[in-house]
């Protein structure tokens, strides 16, 4: 298959969340749930206009799993999804993102005011995973897709199955160093504490089920 590259900005986006020594990495599951709740207003927004759309709330929600055995963190959502082309065009370039919100070298070389002040989005997922795998399916398509990344070097699409409408994004867990541990993010208490802090404000249940084996 295909490796495809990021877009400039991107990569160096990208290198800067590989690279990071931020100490409050956690941000990252704050930049997913905020994604996924996103994607449900999208669905909500379209169901006004749309009448072969139904919103019935109860059917909208996100989900946050952990498996501990494949030290992978799970978050799902029902929202509205990516077709081929907005997978490449929203995770290959952040043309688009807030994330190019910053602007000069300096707060790029220190990385620490971007990801305190600014939403840095989706590649913030790299700060803590070796690889991110997000499977997709658009209330706009009848096919799923599977975006992968392990990080710089690029990413790969290909078809996928999924029945549902909405997203999964998991998270291959980088391994433990001597100064960073990432296990953590597999505890139950460590995420519902993260998105209790962050994620207060999100309108939709987020739903947790945690597999220890
Ligand atoms: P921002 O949220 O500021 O636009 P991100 O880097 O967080 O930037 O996300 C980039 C884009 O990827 C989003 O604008 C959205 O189009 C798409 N995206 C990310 N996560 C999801 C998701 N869970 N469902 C649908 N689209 C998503
Ligand atoms: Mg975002």
């Amino acid at each position: 298959m295909a490796v495809k590259q990021f877009q400039a900005e991107s990569k160096r986006l990208l290198e800067m969340m590989i690279n990071s020594i931020y100490s409050q990495k956690e941000v990252f599951l704050r930049e997913l749930i905020s994604n996924a709740s996103d994607a449900i207003d999208k669905m909500y927004y379209r169901a006004l206009t749309d009448d072969s759309i139904s919103f019935n709330k109860n059917d909208y929600y996100i989900k946050v799993t952990s498996d501990k055995e494949k030290r992978e963190l799970i978050v799902e959502d029902t929202g509205i999804g990516m077709t081929e082309e907005e997978l490449e065009e929203n995770l290959g370039t952040i043309a688009k993102s807030g994330s190019l919100a910053f602007k000069n070298e300096t707060e790029i070389k220190d990385g620490h005011d971007i990801i305190g002040q600014f939403g840095v989005g989706f590649y913030s997922a790299f700060m803590v995973a070796s690889s991110v795998t997000v499977i997709t399916k658009s209330i706009d398509s009848d096919q799923a897709y599977k975006w992968k990344s392990n990080g710089a070097e690029g990413y790969t699409i290909e078809p996928a199955t999924k029945e549902t409408t909405g997203t999964k994004i998991i998270l291959k867990l980088r391994e433990n160093t001597e100064d960073e541990t990432y296990d953590d993010f597999l505890e139950e208490h460590r995420l519902q504490s993260i998105i209790k802090k962050y994620s207060d404000f999100i309108r939709y249940p987020i739903k947790m089920d945690v597999t220890v084996r």
